[in-house]
C-alpha cells in the first residue's frame, strides 16, 4: 500500500514517525517543498539572540533515511478525490492513502499588512524583526493578533504574548525599557475566556504589571508606514508584529475536499476527511475538526492528531471501525524570557501557574522534542545563504 503524506511539518513527521514506530513497512511518500523542518516554537528568541537560524530549521536527510521514506519535492496544487489522484509542482502521483498536513496560512486580507512585521512567516522575517529592535532608539512598538469569530481556534495568540513578554523582558535587561512605550492590540473581546482562566483579568492584570497598554476587542481596519488603524483611530507605531487569524490552505480551494468557512478541511474527531472516510485524512493546522473552541491549533495538538489518524489508518486498513480520538487538552508555556506561564486546559480542568522556572521548562522540552534531529546533523540545523 502506498501512503502519501503531504507537509513536512509537526503533523506530517509525526505521521511518518508513528506509521514506521507502529510496526507499518509498506511505501511512504513525503511531499513537501523544503526537506527541511522549521521549529516555530524556539523562534520566540530569536529577537533575544538565543536561538538563530540553525536552532530552528533542520535538514530531514537523516529522518528521511531513517524511516525509509520517498522523498518528493514539490507542493501539491489540486487533488482529484475519485480517481485518487494529486497534482503537484512535481507532477501528478496516485495515492491508496492521503494524509494531509500541509499546516494553516496567515490571512493577509488587512490593509497595510506589507508595513507590519509578521513573525509567522519564517527566520526572515524573525532576523528584520531583531534587527529594527537593535537600531530603534525609542518609541511605540505594538503587537497584535486577529481573530475569527466563525473559527476561534484559528488563532495565534499565544506566541504573540510570548514575543510581546520576551520583548518587554528584553529592553528592561538592556536598560532601556524607559525609552519604549508597548502598546498590546487585539480584535479579540475576552482574552481570559480562551485560555479558559477562571481568574478574571489575569492577562489585564499581566499586561498592567508590565506596563504595557492594552487595547483589547478593537476592530483592527489596517495598518500604515508607522501606523495601527483601531476602530478607526491611528495608534502611532515605530514597530509592529502582528499575527493575523489563520486561514486554510490556498490550494485546497482547487480540490473537491469539503472546507469549513474559513477554508480548512473537514474532518471528523478522528482525523477522516468527511465524506473520504478510509482514504483521505487531515491532521494539525490544515484542518477544521469538531473541537471546543479553545482546542487550538497549535504543534502540540497537530502531534496527537498524527498519533491518533495513524491509529485510525492502520484500522481502516485492516477493515476495523475504529474510532480513536485525541485528548483535548491545551497546554502551553507561555514563554517570558524571565519565566513563563503554564497554562492548561481540559474539559475538567483550567489552571494558569507563573513561575521563573517555566522558561527552562520550556528550553528543555524543546531541546528534548528535537533531539534526534540535532543529533542527525552534528548538533546543528541548517544554515542557508
Ligand atoms: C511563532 C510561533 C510560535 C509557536 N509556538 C508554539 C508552541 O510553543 N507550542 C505549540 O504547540 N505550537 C506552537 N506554535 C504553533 C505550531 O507551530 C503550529 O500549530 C504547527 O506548526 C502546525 O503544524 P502543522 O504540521 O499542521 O503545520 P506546519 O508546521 O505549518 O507544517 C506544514 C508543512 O506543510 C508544507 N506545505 C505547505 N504547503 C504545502 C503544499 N501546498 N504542498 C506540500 N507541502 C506544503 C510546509 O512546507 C510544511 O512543511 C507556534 C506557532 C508560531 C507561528
Amino acid at each position: 500500500m502506498k501512503i502519501i503524506v503531504v507537509g513536512a511539518g509537526f503533523a506530517g513527521l509525526m505521521t511518518i514517525k508513528t506509521l514506521r514506530r507502529r510496526g507499518y513497512q509498506g511505501s511512504i511518500v513525503l511531499l513537501a517543498p523544503l526537506a527541511e523542518m522549521f521549529y516555530y516554537p524556539a523562534s520566540i528568541w530569536v529577537p533575544a539572540g538565543l536561538y538563530q537560524r540553525h536552532d530552528l530549521n533542520f535538514p530531514l536527510d537523516h529522518f528521511i533515511q531513517h524511516y525509509r521514506v520517498e522523498y518528493v519535492a514539490g507542493s501539491i496544487t489540486g487533488l482529484d478525490v475519485v480517481t485518487k489522484r494529486l497534482y503537484t509542482t512535481a507532477g501528478a502521483m496516485d495515492y491508496e492513502r492521503l494524509v494531509i498536513a500541509t499546516g494553516g496560512e496567515s490571512a493577509r486580507n488587512l490593509p497595510g499588512i506589507a508595513h507590519v512585521f509578521l513573525p509567522c512567516e519564517g527566520y526572515r522575517s524573525l532576523l528584520a524583526i531583531t534587527e529594527r529592535l537593535a537600531l530603534l532608539q525609542g518609541g511605540t512598538l505594538a503587537f497584535g493578533f486577529s481573530g475569527n469569530e466563525n473559527d476561534p481556534a484559528a488563532i495565534r495568540g499565544e506566541p504573540l504574548f510570548e514575543f510581546l513578554f520576551g520583548i518587554d523582558t528584553l529592553l528592561r535587561r538592556q536598560k532601556r525599557r524607559d525609552n519604549f512605550h508597548l502598546v498590546f492590540f487585539t480584535s479579540c473581546p475576552e482574552l481570559d475566556a480562551r485560555w479558559g482562566i477562571r481568574e478574571k483579568g489575569y492577562l489585564r492584570r499581566e499586561l498592567a504589571r508590565r506596563g504595557i497598554q492594552s487595547c483589547v476587542g478593537q476592530r483592527i481596519d489596517g495598518f500604515g508606514e508607522d501606523q495601527v488603524i483601531l476602530d478607526g483611530c491611528e495608534l502611532k507605531s515605530d514597530l509592529t508584529i502582528f499575527i493575523p487569524e489563520l486561514v486554510g490552505p490556498a490550494w485546497a480551494k482547487q480540490s473537491s475536499l469539503p472546507l469549513s468557512e474559513n477554508g480548512f478541511i473537514r474532518a471528523d474527531a478522528s482525523c477522516r476527511v468527511s465524506g473520504l472516510e478510509g482514504s483521505v485524512y487531515v491532521a494539525g493546522d490544515a484542518g477544521h475538526y469538531p473541537l471546543p473552541a479553545w482546542v487550538p491549533k497549535h504543534g502540540h495538538t497537530a502531534d496527537l492528531q498524527a498519533q491518533v489518524l495513524v491509529k485510525n489508518l492502520i484500522g481502516d486498513r485492516q477493515g476495523e471501525q475504529t474510532q480513536y480520538t485525541f485528548h483535548q487538552e491545551f497546554v502551553y508555556i507561555v514563554d517570558t524570557l524571565d519565566g513563563g506561564i503554564l497554562v492548561y486546559r481540559d474539559s475538567k480542568r483550567s489552571i494558569a501557574l507563573r513561575s521563573r522556572l517555566f522558561h527552562w521548562a520550556k528550553r528543555l522540552f524543546i531541546w528534548s522534542y528535537l533531539f534526534d534531529y540535532r543529533r542527525a546533523n552534528n548538533g546543528r540545523g541548517v544554515i542557508k545563504k
